[in-house]
C-alpha cells in the first residue's frame, strides 16, 4: 500500500470540520465559544459529556476519556486503520490524496486497481438505473417485490438488473474503459469463438458487494427463473479477495464496534432483509464457503458471532 503523502494530511484535517464529521453520529449543541457537547458515541451516558473544539480540531470525551483529532475519531467510529480514516475523510470532503513515490510495478498494479473500482462504481449505476425504470427489468422488480423489497431498499442498497448481451461493456467502453479492464473486472468476458466481449451478468438481479471503505468490489448476480448457477458472482479480482470480504460488513462494522455480535447468515438477501429489520450487524460471505479468513476479518470488529444457516445440507456443511 502506498503512503499517504503527509503535507496531504495535514491539509486534509485542515480542510475538514469536525463538528461536521461528528454531527454525523452524535447531535452537537454549541455550549460558548468554540466548544460544542453532545452525548458520547463511545459510551452509554444520558448527560452529555463528549466535548468538540472546534477552534482546535480535538474532541474529548470526560466520561470514558476518548479523545484526539479527527482522524482518531474516524478510525474509533468507522473502525478503519489510519489510511482508511484519511482515504474515507478525503472522499466525504472532495480532497484528493497524493501519494508517496511507488515503484513501478506497484504503481501499475494501484493504477489497474482504481480503474476496476471505478468501472463497477459506473457499472453499479448502470444496474441500479436498469433496475428502477427498464422494462425488461419487470420480472427483477417483480422478485425483489416478492422478497419485500420496495424502491427505497432498492435505493439503499442499490440494487440493480442486468440487461445482459453487452449492454453494460457497450456501455462502459463508451465512458473510456478499455477491454483489459472491464476483463480485469469481471464486468464482461470474452467470446471464444469470435473474441468479441459479452457482459459477464445477463438476465439477473444484482447486488453490488463493498469492501469497508465504500468501494463497490465485486458483484453477486441471482437468476430469475430456472438459470443455472442461480447465484453467479465477481470472479476473483485484484480489489475482490472472497475469503476475506464480507457482504454488508462496510454497514455493520459499526454496529459490531458498539460490542453487538456479528450475525452471519448465507445469502445477500437475508443480510437485506436482516438490516431493513433492525439487525444491522448482519453480515454473508460472497458466494464462498465460510472460512479462517472471513472470521479474522469480523475479529477485528467483535468477539461474538451468531451463525444463521439453513437448516439444510448446504447449510449445515457451511456451518461445520
Ligand atoms: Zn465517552
Amino acid at each position: 500500500m502506498a503512503k499517504i503523502n503527509e503535507q496531504d494530511i495535514d491539509a486534509l484535517r485542515e480542510r475538514a470540520d469536525i463538528v461536521d464529521i461528528v454531527s454525523g453520529y452524535t447531535t452537537l449543541k454549541r455550549s460558548g465559544g468554540n466548544t460544542f457537547k453532545g452525548l458520547c458515541p463511545f459510551h452509554s451516558e444520558k448527560t452529555p459529556s463528549f466535548t468538540v473544539d472546534s477552534a482546535r480540531a480535538l474532541y474529548y470525551c470526560f466520561g470514558c476519556g476518548e479523545g484526539g483529532n479527527i482522524y482518531h475519531f474516524i478510525q474509533k467510529v468507522e473502525n478503519l486503520d489510519f489510511p482508511g480514516a484519511a482515504e474515507w475523510l478525503a472522499r466525504r470532503v472532495g480532497f484528493d490524496l497524493r501519494y508517496e513515490e511507488m515503484r513501478p510495478g506497484e504503481r501499475k498494479t494501484s493504477a489497474l486497481k482504481l480503474r476496476i473500482i471505478a468501472a463497477n462504481e459506473a457499472a453499479a449505476r448502470f444496474f441500479h438505473e436498469s433496475l428502477m425504470s427498464a422494462p425488461e427489468a419487470s420480472d427483477a422488480r417483480r422478485y425483489l417485490g416478492g422478497r419485500g423489497f420496495d424502491r427505497e431498499v432498492a435505493d439503499r442498497w442499490r440494487l440493480g438488473f442486468a440487461p445482459g448481451r453487452n449492454s453494460l461493456t457497450t456501455r462502459l467502453l463508451s465512458a473510456g474503459f478499455t477491454q483489459e479492464e472491464l476483463i480485469a473486472a469481471d464486468l464482461a468476458r470474452k467470446s471464444e469463438r469470435d473474441g468479441s466481449l459479452y457482459d459477464t451478468f445477463r438476465g439477473r438481479v444484482i447486488f453490488p458487494t463493498w469492501n469497508l471503505q465504500g468501494d463497490v468490489v465485486g458483484f453477486g448476480a441471482r437468476a430469475l427463473g430456472d438459470a443455472q448457477p442461480k447465484y453467479l458472482n465477481s470472479s476473483e479480482t485484484p480489489v475482490f479477495q472472497k475469503s476475506r470480504l464480507m457482504y454488508g460488513l462496510d454497514r455493520a462494522k459499526s454496529a459490531m464496534g458498539r460490542g453487538e455480535p456479528a450475525v452471519v447468515v448465507e445469502g445477500y438477501t437475508d443480510v437485506i432483509a436482516l438490516h431493513e429489520a433492525g439487525i444491522g450487524t448482519a453480515v454473508a460471505t460472497n458466494g464462498v464457503a465460510l472460512g479462517e479468513g472471513h472470521f479474522e476479518v469480523l475479529k477485528k470488529f467483535t468477539q461474538r458471532a451468531v451463525l444463521m444457516f439453513d437448516a439444510d445440507e448446504a447449510g449445515r456443511g457451511a456451518t461445520e
